[in-house]
């Protein structure tokens, strides 16, 4: 981010605060007054909190080293989430000390990290912290929303000139599927708006966790829908899916390996900017 806008950082944490007066930063529009501690879907009020903080390596190569903040909370119900303990239950994750934060990034920095990557949960809905946390760094450190893009227009204003890489995860390919699946059947058009919205002022990379038995429904709608609006955006296609324990509607099975060559095969023949 530049200079400038690091700068203004602080009034963006402001506004963000304030904005939880009446939360509507993501599509849930729950209303809700969570600097009074009310709070809404993602069972949040405004403090900030944190349940992960690692140097991680099995990222993009672009983006590794990464440092990784997990920020608990989410908008969306995953029935195959990884971390739902943290999302169900964010209170129980840790308050985030900002001034240690800011301390930990500029020592992963000063030994070679290349990317600060936020994340969660999701990040859009712990957007106050974030902004406050990144008021303290350093301006020439390269910011990575990694995020299920799942958010109103406020959180688009709030990030335009700060993010430097939107890490976009695109889940489903289709409504139906975004129902079952996550617990939201506006999730397609809502991300696909944020996502170009993104891709004008930052670079993204879409990463698409391939679903087993998904093909069809989810994996062929993306892949065409990027080739038609965004065939320049880097396209990232992961094979680890892990079946949850109680699947519910989600897949009961990995990924087979015939499944993954495939999806990239498709992705290659269509043109599209495949990265590893
Ligand atoms: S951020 Fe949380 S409280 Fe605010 S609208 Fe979204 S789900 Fe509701």
């Amino acid at each position: 981010m530049s200079v400038a806008v690091h700068k203004d950082i602080s009034e963006r944490a402001r506004q963000a605060r304030k904005a939880l007066t009446d939360c509507n930063l993501c599509p849930r529009h729950c209303g809700v007054d969570r600097t009074a501690g009310e709070k809404g879907f993602c069972r949040l009020d405004d403090t900030a909190r944190y349940f992960r903080e690692v140097l991680y390596f099995n990222e993009e190569s672009e983006l590794i080293p990464s440092y990784q903040i997990f920020f608990s909370g989410c908008n969306l119900v995953c029935e195959y989430c990884a971390v739902s303990q943290w999302n169900n239950q964010p209170w129980i994750a840790k308050e985030v000390d900002y001034d240690f934060f800011a301390a930990k990034t500029s020592y992963h920095f000063s030994r070679g990290a290349k990317t600060l990557n936020l994340l969660g949960g999701e990040p859009a809905v712990n957007i106050h912290g974030i902004l406050e946390l990144l008021s303290r760094i350093d301006s020439g450190i390269k910011v990575v929303w990694n995020s299920n893009m799942y958010y109103n227009n406020i959180v688009d204003s709030l990030l335009d000139g700060i993010v430097d890489i939107y890490l976009a995860d695109l889940k489903c390919g289709c409504n139906d599927c975004s129902k079952k699946l996550l617990g939201a059947d506006d999730y397609l058009e809502v991300v696909k708006r944020n996502i170009l919205k993104a891709a004008e002022h930052a670079d993204v990379i879409v990463r698409h966790i391939l679903l087993p038995g998904h093909s069809q429904c989810c994996l062929e709608p993306i892949l065409k829908w990027m080739k038609t609006e965004i065939p320049q955006v880097k396209l990232s296609l992961w094979g680890n899916y892990f079946p949850p324990v109680e699947a519910g509607a989600a897949p009961k099975e990995y990924l087979m390996p015939r499944e993954y060559i495939k999806a990239q095969e498709m992705a290659k023949n269509m043109g599209l900017n495949l990265i590893k």
